[in-house]
């Protein structure tokens, strides 16, 4: 069985409103082309910082003027309008776990996809507030990140860890540490091998000046030996991009003797067969 968890319905950009996107239509649009594609797993998990109670737990510019819509009307219309998995792509923001906790603890998800997208008030993928500004060097911003993570594991706020390299999303327009990667990968293992989360491969980066999944071979090879399960995304923000690149994922998976994927039901897992 395949799946599609970590999946937007509308896109990042500015005039992308709630009222066009959040549709019955939208959401069979989705069903049908996951089903041509063979994902039989369909969910969404929309931005927190989307809806104004994610202000509760952090303030940050880039939420404030994005915080628009109601959290409760987009769980109301995912269970009442549509026939997908229920999700969230919920921040780890430390020091703020208590307030996401609460947040998160009021709704009745089936799986909340973990991200960090910020270290600080700077981001690893927005241009905006762009990490790489900050004059720290490739091994400061990697250590950091990669500490994060797995923080963000421990804090068992989370069931998917998104995206886990997301730090190289901008591949050879920002500076990279030199040499064996895993040095970094082995920051966050201690926190996910103690947390059970299950760890994403996720088929974005394919679309992202990286141009590669997230993760690295290196880093998936060590959450398997970690014992964690994989769950396989494609963090499409438009249906056309659901399942994307899945063959190259699978590809790897088989490679590396995956045969199982995390499935997620009111945010209890369970294994099934890739098939
Ligand atoms: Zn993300
Ligand atoms: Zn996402």
């Amino acid at each position: 069985m395949l799946t599609d968890y970590h999946v937007h319905l509308r896109p990042d950009a500015p005039d992308t409103t709630a009222e066009r996107f959040f549709t019955a239509a939208n959401a069979r649009l989705y069903r049908e082309t996951a089903r041509e594609r063979g994902i039989a797993e369909l969910g969404v998990s929309e931005h927190i910082y989307r809806f104004h109670q994610a202000l509760e737990v952090w303030d940050h510019d880039l939420w404030r003027g994005a915080a628009v819509d109601d959290l409760d009307a987009y769980c109301a219309f995912v269970r009442e309008a549509t026939d997908l998995r229920l999700g969230i792509e919920a921040d780890f923001v430390p020091g703020r776990e208590d307030r996401m906790a609460e947040l998160l603890a009021a709704r009745d998800w089936d799986y909340v996809v973990g991200a960090v997208h910020f270290l600080g008030d700077h981001s690893l993928d927005h241009p905006d507030y762009d990490i790489w500004s900050t004059g720290q060097t490739p091994d400061e911003v990697w250590t950091q990140y990669f500490q994060w993570l797995g923080e963000a594991a421990r804090t068992g706020l989370f069931d998917i860890l998104a995206h886990p390299d997301l730090v190289k999303h901008w591949g050879e327009d920002r500076p990279r540490p030199q040499g064996d990667l895993r040095r970094f990968y082995a920051l966050a293992m201690d926190g996910i091998a103690e947390s059970g989360v299950a760890v994403e491969l996720s088929t974005a980066g394919l679309r992202k000046p990286i141009g590669e999944l997230y993760p690295a071979t290196g880093f998936l090879e060590m959450v398997l030996e970690a014992g964690n399960p994989i769950s396989l995304s494609s963090d499409a923000h438009t249906a056309q991009d659901l399942g994307h690149g899945y063959a190259q994922a699978l590809a790897l998976l088989e490679g590396l003797g995956v045969r199982e994927l995390a499935v997620f039901e009111g945010r209890r897992r369970r294994l099934e067969p890739i098939g």
